[in-house]
């Protein structure tokens, strides 16, 4: 992932004797119940929606001081490293904030 791609697939291929096993894996944001990247924000921008389950992004409130990506044990946030002024990405759930 980074900051324009918020879900990749994982696909690994085992080779048998006479077959071969494929296995999957989707890493994106799981809108954690209780989020660490929401409770490592002082400034909330990021916050769990109570109705959707939802962790979304509120780009406006963000200071861009990138906590909520040391805080998540997953590795989600990304930055937009290119940008002057970087936001953070990670899935919204399509979320219209
Ligand atoms: S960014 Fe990480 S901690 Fe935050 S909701 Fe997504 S998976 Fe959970
Ligand atoms: S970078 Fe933005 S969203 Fe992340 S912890 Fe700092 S203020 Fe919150």
């Amino acid at each position: 992932m980074d900051g324009y791609t918020y879900t990749t697939v994982r696909i690994e291929v085992v080779q048998g004797e006479n077959d071969y096993t494929m296995r999957s894996a989707k890493k994106q944001c799981m809108h954690c119940e209780h989020p660490a990247c929401a409770s490592a924000c002082f400034a909330k921008a990021l916050q769990r929606d109570p109705k959707t389950g939802a962790v979304v992004y509120y780009p406006h409130l963000c200071v861009g001081c990138r906590y909520c990506m040391l805080a998540c044990p997953f590795d989600v946030p990304k930055y937009e490293w290119d940008k002057v002024f970087p936001l953070v990405a990670k899935c919204q759930f399509c979320f219209d904030p």
